[in-house]
């Protein structure tokens, strides 16, 4: 892992594809653990650490929904409903994202895999070099998911209580003025995604583990004790 503490700032996402899946020869790191966890925020925290782009499922569905594609349409009665979308549409995201240039180099997933077929497909696609957990009891996600809120220019993640902006309305990292809320962040939805994530998410956790690749970090903390003790773990 030593090969990724060059500090490289995360290139742009090209638009080139090559022309045919690379060969085993990068290693991703995968964010586990429950919706409201914290992965997203922890992905954009560690991204310039590691030189590793974050590649969030969540995100590429919620950019297919907004922009009306078969997979955006077919996806949102899924996610509306706080289910997983089907295997092989996620699986079909994955291999045409890992085949970007700036992949080249391995990625850091971020709610993907979520279930033993999508890390069985990941193994055929990309070495995986760590799986970590971000722990956080049931009865703490309901309040993490239901104040959380994005910039709509930058995607900083900000909590109303646990982790506003400095100054109101005004993102810290961007200086924006536009927010956005998830139409799936509602108390009604996140206990489907709960689980979901207990039914079809949580097994992977011994799967990784028979693999020694697995490493769990208690994420009911502060938000910089989370990333340093990530960063500990990729070390
Ligand atoms: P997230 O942003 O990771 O919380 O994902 C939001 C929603 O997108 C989930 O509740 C699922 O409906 C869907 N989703 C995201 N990633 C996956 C995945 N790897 N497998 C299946 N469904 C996914």
């Amino acid at each position: 892992m030593a090969a990724l503490w060059s500090s490289v700032a995360s290139p742009a996402r090209p638009t080139v594809k090559k022309e045919s899946l690379p060969a085993l020869i990068m290693e991703s790191i995968v964010l586990f653990g429950p919706p409201g966890a914290g992965k997203g925020t922890q992905a954009q925290r560690i991204m310039e650490s590691t030189g590793l782009p974050q590649v969030s499922t969540g995100d590429m569905l919620r950019a297919a929904v907004a922009a009306g594609t078969p997979t955006g349409i077919e996806a949102k009665k899924y996610m509306d409903a706080g289910q997983l979308v089907p295997d092989e549409v996620i699986i079909d995201l994955i291999k045409d994202r890992i085949q970007e240039d700036d992949a080249s180099n391995g990625v850091m997933f971020d709610g993907f895999p979520r279930t033993i077929p999508q890390a069985e497909a990941l193994s055929t696609i990309t070495a995986v070099s760590h799986v970590v957990a971000i722990e956080v009891p049931d009865e703490r996600i309901v309040e993490r998911i239901c104040g959380r809120y994005t910039c709509a220019d930058c995607s900083a993640v900000f909590h109303d209580t646990f982790n506003p902006t400095t100054k109101e309305g005004v993102c810290d990292s961007c200086g924006s003025s536009n927010f956005k809320r998830r139409a799936d962040d509602n108390a009604d939805t996140v206990m489907s995604r709960l689980n979901a994530y207990h039914e079809q998410t949580s097994p992977l956790a011994a799967w990784y583990d028979s693999k020694g690749i697995f490493f769990r970090i208690d994420g009911d903390r502060d938000i910089d004790s989370i990333t340093q003790d990530i960063l500990t773990t990729l070390e």
